[in-house]
């Protein structure tokens, strides 16, 4: 049958303790035993079903583990207080000193900071690479190699990823495949494709709103055991840990979803194909002239639509700034990162979200300085939005006047 996300997600059953139609939120750092021996045994991992400490994990924390293990069709997962508490945990687990990581080269300015500032002092080195040259890929990969790295839709160029090809390159070196897929969610299920280790940000869009930062690893059990070992394990020893309530607040939006995944996809194509047609230079992968148009295509679950992100490239900074200040003014969005918003959001990512990657390397890579990233909103009247935008494109001299 084919894999479907959200009827995964949807098939799953929880009741509260009262019957209640939600889970009820486990409001508690620490449980009680009636045996000190259960105690032990929780502690070492070994009595199932019995909580010990929150940091460790929780009832809340569980449920919504699973539903998003259900998403992305891997064994378990483990919930985080924010994607970067997905990621770093995941990277030092797998990688000790003398380790190398091929990672692709537009990636979150925050991952890329990690890898190219942070990680080092534990001597763990990582080559940067164009990510859909297979060929450059496999070159860069060497005996010490341990992960291959990238986002299925990158942040904030809008590459994707062919994961079944990466797959395959990552099984013959014997490397771990870890795969984000903040930017395409139910669209794309990596894990499906061959992906060993699936990480989302939750504060995008399978939150949605906004209001919380959260993250997940969706992997093997074996995998997430290890990063939740008590004594060598990175997720357990870092700490970062999501609040109970949260996880209860993210589990709620989740079950939307798949419904705002289809309006984000449907109002990002709208736009990108009129953007498209002005003569502005748009990146959507859902756009033929998207060099990897077809590469997400064959990867995609098409009721998803080719997601929400979009980026124009509007020539200069100056020009990037004014439009935005503009588009706020006229209420059709937010200047603002992050993306996943039932409202528009639209950042300068050279100045913003990738401000960690030095200028020549955005250069190298195309990031250039007019480059708008917009997180397109839920709109519900798309054709409204896009004819004020484009006011605002022609006041500022973007585009010109049509003539009538
Ligand atoms: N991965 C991607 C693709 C992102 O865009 C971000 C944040 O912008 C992150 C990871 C980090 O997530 P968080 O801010 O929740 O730590």
């Amino acid at each position: 049958m084919k894999f479907n996300p959200a009827n995964n997600i949807q098939d799953l059953q929880y009741f509260g303790e009262f019957g209640g139609v939600n889970p009820s939120i486990s409001d508690s750092s620490t449980y009680t035993f009636l045996s000190a021996k259960t105690m032990f045994d929780t502690f070492e991992g070994n009595a199932d079903g019995c909580y010990l400490y929150s940091r460790h994990t929780s009832p809340s924390n569980l449920y919504l583990g699973e539903a998003l293990a259900a998403m992305e069709g891997t064994e378990t997962a483990n919930v985080s207080a924010s994607g970067m508490g997905a990621i770093t945990p995941v990277l030092l687990q797998l990688c000790k000193s003398g380790d190398h990581i091929v990672s692709s080269r537009t990636i979150y300015g925050g991952t890329y900071a990690f890898l190219k500032n942070f990680i080092p002092r534990f001597n763990i080195e990582t080559s940067f690479v164009d990510i859909t040259k297979l060929d450059l890929v496999e070159a860069a990969i060497t005996p010490t190699t341990k992960v291959l790295y990238c986002e299925a839709v990158s942040n904030p160029l809008l590459e994707v990823a062919d994961i079944a090809a990466l797959s395959k390159l990552a099984k013959k070196y014997n490397l771990q495949l870890v795969v984000d897929n903040t930017f395409s969610p139910l669209s794309i299920a990596p894990a499906k494709l061959g992906a060993d280790i699936v990480i989302h940000s939750l504060t995008k869009f399978i939150n949605g709103a906004s209001d919380t930062v959260g993250g997940v690893v969706c992997a093997s059990q074996a995998f997430i055991d290890q990063l939740r070992n008590v004594n060598d394990g990175a997720g357990m020893l870092l700490g970062s840990t999501m609040d109970s309530l949260r996880a209860a607040s993210v589990l709620k939006n989740l079950r939307t979803l798949h419904i705002r995944i289809k309006l984000h996809s449907t109002n990002a194509m709208y736009l990108a194909k009129m953007f498209e047609a002005d003569g502005l230079k748009t990146v959507y992968p859902g756009l033929p002239s998207h060099p990897s148009h077809k590469v997400f295509k064959n990867m995609m679950n098409v009721d998803y639509g080719f997601g929400g992100m979009l980026t124009i490239d509007v020539g200069s900074i100056d020009k990037a700034n004014d439009l935005m200040e503009l588009m706020q003014q006229k209420n059709l969005g937010y200047l603002a990162v992050s993306l996943g918003f039932y409202k528009t959001l639209f950042s300068a990512p050279g100045t913003s979200t990738s401000s960690e990657i030095p200028e020549d390397e955005q250069a190298a890579m195309g990031l250039t300085d007019g480059l708008i990233r917009f997180s397109v909103g839920l709109d519900n009247d798309i054709q409204r939005t896009y004819t004020i935008m484009r006011e605002c494109m022609e006041e500022l001299g973007i585009l010109n006047p049509i003539l009538s």
